[in-house]
């Protein structure tokens, strides 16, 4: 049957690419649907209970910013938050957050009935309508035909999912839930380039059957951070601890004895796995000379006995897994609730995309998350929140927004996987983003929280807050600006005691909190009637500490930008270009980019290497 209805924007697949695309879309006015295998599944955590980390969370708070789901829901979920990098610099700090599953998932759903535009029907997605080489609607398996502008496929690892365990395979899109082989099939059929990877995840554990008194215990940080920047502590749930287990001696010599069963390493699995997320058989293998390997046992909830013990994913048989696990300390009693598996699927080479994350060869149809190569919650968010806002420009008939690398990770994210695609699961990291000191996870609202407006993302409660946060920022540094510490007065004994030197002569008070021996603190108390924000203290101590490296960050991307468009000659022989490294020669011989921007965009050509450019082709001018 024809749906009767009629829908802007169709989002398939209900995980974090496509709840965030469902929300952007339909936060921004468009009517929108989204169809997903099964409603209790909406926003399912598929492997690690934990949102957030190095990189991951500076991605979250931007699809905040943008005023989606994920941070907020975090919040409501979050049962212990960290920050990583703590004595780091700011461009480095991360937060992270051990989720309780079922809170999680509930949170997101509440989010998405209670959104204005947003319709959910549960049924598999069989079949896209397309007309010419553009994308009019998708069929359900049931052969129900739902007509739309747009479609953003979010599908995750469940096109053509195969699942290991040992030698054992199976059919399925996550442990316990169907693959989608239908769609799968058709869109195989269309003239994308597609591929297979793997990921995996750990068995779960029972922790009544754990001996924590043997483990380390690792609590939360106090005070407990927040992920959102609408967020409050008071809508975290309970906090508990982590705890940290060890691999031995004994585990890896279980686990090389037993490496033929394992399907990775019989040839059974072809798809390349995680890198940064090794299985413990990879993990084992490649790092022959460690002896011992970390394990973080981290609480799936607060009302589950389950555990996930991070660190080691397995597609190992379900005996091997067995005595892998009572092999380490504290866990000899060990019952494991869940199996380890492996997953294999297909992905599609994002080259084939614009920037928008629209594919080049069938108009109005968007793909988001791990389907693009990519692994984890935040990457496929951060996705579908661009891939849903720019499907409902499109059925509106408006130009699509595209970040650049120097606004946003998510600018990052993006052009890495349309410019290089990825050969293995792609995930974030910091070291991705050459302007990481500009791309900080503290600032992520003021980069782009104006923008979010203008999408009409943000709605006024996030508008207000933010624009009282921003007004409060430039008025704290003003006054800091203005206030003069006279050497011999009370205000500069203080300093001194401090700092251990002399005050020479007259400074401002944004002056003196350049200096590394003092705090925005030390300078707050100087006066009793300032009354600043720890969000708004934190900015303008960042902002004033690091103002020479966020300058020159902010000039090069300006000379970048007035260069983006200088052609690079074809006969240009790089060989010849003084300074740069032979790396980065070979590179650019083989890419051959046709512009000074496109050339800054390859992996590894660094800005040097681009200001070394622009000065050899003035020289041959
Ligand atoms: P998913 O979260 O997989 O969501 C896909 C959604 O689409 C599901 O709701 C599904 O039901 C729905 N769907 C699929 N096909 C159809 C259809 N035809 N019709 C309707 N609905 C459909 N990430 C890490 O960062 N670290 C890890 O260690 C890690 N390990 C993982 C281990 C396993 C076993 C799995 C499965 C995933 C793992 N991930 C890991 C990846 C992480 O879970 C994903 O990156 C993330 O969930 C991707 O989000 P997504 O929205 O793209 O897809």
């Amino acid at each position: 049957m024809d749906y009767p209805d009629r829908y802007e924007v169709i989002v398939i697949g209900g995980g974090h690419a496509g709840t965030e695309a469902a929300l952007a879309a339909a936060r921004s006015g468009s009517r929108t649907l989204l169809l997903t295998h099964n409603i209790e599944t909406l926003g399912q955590m598929s492997c690690n209970p934990a949102m957030g980390g190095i990189g991951k969370s500076h991605l979250i708070k931007e699809i905040d910013a943008l005023g989606g789901a994920m941070a907020e829901a975090t919040d409501e979920a979050g049962i212990q938050f960290r920050i990583l990098n703590a004595r780091k610099g700011p461009a480095v700090r991360a937060t992270r957050a051990q989720a309780d599953r079922v809170l999680y998932k509930a949170a997101i759903r509440r989010r998405l009935e209670t959104q204005p535009n947003l319709t959910i029907f549960q049924q598999a997605a069989g079949d896209l309508i397309v007309e010419g080489d553009t994308v009019r609607g998708v069929i359900t398996e049931t052969g129900i035909r739902f007509h739309s502008d747009t479609v953003v496929l979010c599908t995750g690892t469940f096109l053509g999912g195969v699942i290991h365990i040992g030698l054992d395979n199976s059919r399925g899109g996550r442990a316990g839930d169907p693959p989608s082989n239908a769609l799968s099939s058709r869109l195989r059929e269309l003239p994308f380039r597609v591929d297979r990877l793997k990921t995996g995840t750990p068995p779960r554990l029972d922790a009544k059957s754990i001996d924590f008194s043997r483990l380390e215990e690792q609590p939360g940080d106090t005070p407990t951070p927040v992920m959102s920047y609408m967020g409050e502590r008071e809508w975290h749930p309970r906090q508990v601890s982590c705890h940290i287990a060890h691999t031995n001696e004994t585990t890896h010599e279980i686990i090389l004895a037993n490496l033929d069963r394992s399907p990775m390493y019989s040839g059974t699995i072809e798809g390349v796995g995680p890198r940064y997320c090794p299985s413990i058989e990879d993990k084992v293998h490649r790092f022959a000379d460690k002896s011992s390997h970390q394990i973080f046992v981290e609480p799936e909830g607060l009302e589950t006995h389950e555990l996930y013990p991070n660190g080691i994913s397995t597609s190992l048989p379900f005996d091997i897994q067995l005595q892998v696990v009572r092999s380490i300390d504290g866990l000899e009693q060990a019952h494991i609730t869940r199996p380890g598996y492996a997953i294999e699927y297909d992905f599609f080479d994002p080259r084939d995309l614009h920037h928008s994350l629209e594919t080049r060869f069938i108009h109005n149809l968007y793909f988001a998350g791990q389907i693009n190569g990519t692994t984890g919650y935040e990457e496929a968010g951060a996705q579908g929140l661009l891939a849903g806002v720019n499907a409902a420009r499109r059925a509106r008939g408006e130009a699509a927004w595209t970040p650049r690398r120097d606004e946003a990770y998510l600018g990052v994210l993006v052009d890495d996987l349309i410019t290089l695609g990825t050969q293995e699961p792609y995930r974030m990291f910091t070291s991705r983003a050459e302007y990481r000191l500009l791309l900080r996870e503290d600032n992520a609202d003021l980069r782009l929280t104006e923008t979010g407006r203008e999408l009409g993302l943000v709605d006024d409660a996030r508008w207000m807050a933010f624009d009282g946060k921003r007004e409060a920022i430039e008025r704290e540094q003003a006054r800091l600006e203005r206030t003069w510490i006279q050497p011999g007065t009370a205000a500069a004994g203080v300093i001194e005691k401090k700092t251990g030197k002399a005050l020479s002569r007259e400074y401002n008070l944004l002056d003196l909190l350049k200096r590394p021996e003092l705090e925005y603190r030390d300078l707050a108390s100087l006066d009793d009637e300032v009354d600043v924000d720890a969000t708004v203290a934190e900015q303008v101590q960042i902002q004033a500490k690091y103002k020479g490296y966020i300058d020159r960050q902010q000039e090069e991307i300006d000379k970048l930008k007035r260069h983006e468009a200088t052609p690079l000659p074809a006969d240009l022989d790089y060989d010849r270009v003084d300074g740069l490294s032979n790396e980065i020669r070979q590179k650019l011989q083989a890419a051959q980019p046709e512009t000074l921007g496109q050339a800054s965009r390859i992996s590894g050509v660094t800005p040097a290497a681009v200001s070394i450019l622009l000065v050899h082709l003035k020289k041959r001018r």
